[in-house]
């Protein structure tokens, strides 16, 4: 199964992009990973690639597909792959159409995972973090024992200055206004599966499968 997987933050991605390649039994690419692993594997591209990430830069397109193309180009890709991060523009995911040429695949589905905005603030306001162990807690969904203390080692709980209000409806704007494109992109290629993430990961889960036509629960 050769996935895309795109959802804004706060969407639960991450949960579910564990849940699906474990299940699916393909691996996780994302783009940091990626990028880590080249830069590891001391690759021609990694070494462009660390260049540019050293000077603040942000790395080019040129480097970021070739990248892309060796990663999926790896024999653990044989029996697909769930794509994380990567294409975040239309450039990008034209691309990535070219890479899968070259390499004759085809992608199967992208999902994208829906979560209204109202919620995503909830979920992305509500989180406190302990300034001693970094133990998350949520004021409404995972809340502490005592109100501002961590249940591990008793610390204090803090606001990363991330989560505040403004910065994250000001994330969720400019996640939404960079992947429009994108979803149109790829629902003109009948690829997109629009996905309720406002919902239990395990009937999210459910979800993607019966778009996938395989069984996920
Ligand atoms: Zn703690």
């Amino acid at each position: 199964m050769r996935l895309l997987l795109m959802g804004p933050p706060g969407a639960g991605k991450g949960t579910q992009a564990e849940v699906l390649t474990e299940k699916l039994k393909i691996p996780h690419i994302s783009t940091g990973d990626m990028f880590r692993k080249a830069i590891k594997d001391g690759t021609e591209l990694g070494k462009k690639a660390k260049e540019y990430m050293d000077a603040g830069k942000l790395v080019p397109d040129e480097v970021t597909v070739g990248i892309v193309k060796e990663r999926l180009g790896e024999s653990d890709c044989g029996q697909g792959f769930l794509l994380d991060g990567f294409p975040r523009t239309v450039n990008q995911a034209e691309a990535l159409d070219e890479i899968l040429k070259q390499l004759r695949i085809k992608l199967d589905a992208v999902i994208n995972i829906e979560v209204p905005r109202e919620k995503l603030l909830d979920r992305l306001t509500g989180r406190r973090i302990c300034k001693d162990c970094g133990a998350t807690y949520h004021v409404t969904f995972n809340q502490p024992q005592e109100a501002n203390n961590c249940d591990v080692c008793g610390g204090e709980l803090y606001q990363r200055s991330d989560d505040t209000a403004e910065t994250v409806a000001n994330r969720l704007d400019v996640y939404a206004k960079q992947t429009q494109p994108l979803i149109e992109f790829y629902q003109k290629q009948g690829l997109l599966a629009d996905i309720n993430g406002d919902q239990k990961i395990s009937a999210v889960l459910k979800e993607i499968g019966e778009r996938l036509g395989s069984d996920l629960v």
